[in-house]
């Protein structure tokens, strides 16, 4: 694995690979990593990629301070985790590479409707600095995949967007959320549980999955509050529990024929976790 903390080494690096005519697949992340970064990775290596990994924790992107302050960072670990994986190039840059004017760069991108709804409701410019960051690393791989999780919906529809605006010629490739025993979506921030949290937080993929198994013969309405007063009663603290349509995020009031995503995000004691289920 050849690490480069520099866009023009990077780059430099990544225009001798190119005239081999292998598809660079880049896997953007925030670092902790753990499966679910490295199924990724497995992703891109399975398509015959050269397998490019970002590893960048974005100030712009965070309007919680503290949540800033406290992202877990394990960069020896993430370093040994992506060696065994396969990984051939990682990407390291210090804040001064990706924001050379300062990171009171304002982000360029108008999000309409999905930076207003859900994640972006409770997190005001999260959506405007993960389009801001994306494009900059897009700018800085040009590679010709970039793999997301599914993990973080709205962020791959957000992604999606700003690849639209600036008419992009990547494919975004959407991999499924990989979870742990009790179903718990694998995150980064799970470290940060205690004991006793971590053994309540996989009520949250039992109230997806309960949404799904009552999809077609409930109202919606109750299934929510169900969840709602569950995630309460184990001393979870939800945020929203939303249906919304697959394809562009509208709020749906209740089930329909179409393809529909359910989206939950719930604190347990001060770690906020997102997860969500196609119907
Ligand atoms: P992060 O480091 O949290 O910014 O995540 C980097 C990438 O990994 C994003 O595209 C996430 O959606 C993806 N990711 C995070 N958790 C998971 C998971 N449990 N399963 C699959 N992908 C994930």
């Amino acid at each position: 694995m050849v690490v480069f903390k520099k866009i023009a080494d990077l780059q430099a690096y990544l225009h001798q690979q190119k005239t081999s005519g292998t598809d660079i697949g880049f896997i953007p992340t925030m670092g902790a990593l753990h499966k679910g970064h490295i199924s990724l990775l497995g992703e891109a290596k399975k398509a015959g990629c050269l397998s490019v990994c970002s590893i960048f924790v974005n100030p712009t992107q965070f309007n919680d301070k503290e949540d800033f302050e406290k992202y877990p960072t394990s960069l020896e670990a993430d370093m040994t985790l992506l060696l065994d994986a396969g990984c051939d190039v990682l990407f390291l840059p210090p804040v001064t590479e990706m924001y050379p004017a300062g990171t009171e760069e304002a982000s360029k991108y108008d999000l309409g409707y999905l930076d207003t709804v859900l994640e972006a409701a409770h997190r005001p410019g999260h959506f405007k600095g993960v389009a801001q960051i994306v494009a900059k690393l897009l700018d800085a791989v040009q590679p010709q995949k970039l793999y997301m999780g599914q993990k973080d919906y709205q962020q791959c529809m957000v992604v999606r967007k700003m690849i639209e605006i600036d008419n992009r010629d990547v494919a975004m490739v959407i991999c499924p959320t990989q979870r742990e025993d009790d179903g718990l979506a694998m995150s980064s921030r799970n470290r940060r549980l205690t004991d006793p949290q971590r053994a309540v937080a996989g009520i949250i993929y039992q109230c997806l999955v309960s949404i799904l198994t009552k999809k077609g013969n409930a109202d919606f309405a109750i299934v929510r509050k169900e969840c709602f007063d569950l995630m309460k009663h184990k001393g979870l603290e939800p945020d929203y529990v939303e249906l919304a349509d697959a394809n562009d995020l509208t709020i749906l009031s209740n089930y329909n024929g179409r393809p529909m995503v359910a989206l939950i995000a719930a604190k347990v004691g001060n770690v906020r976790l997102i997860d969500n289920m196609i119907l």
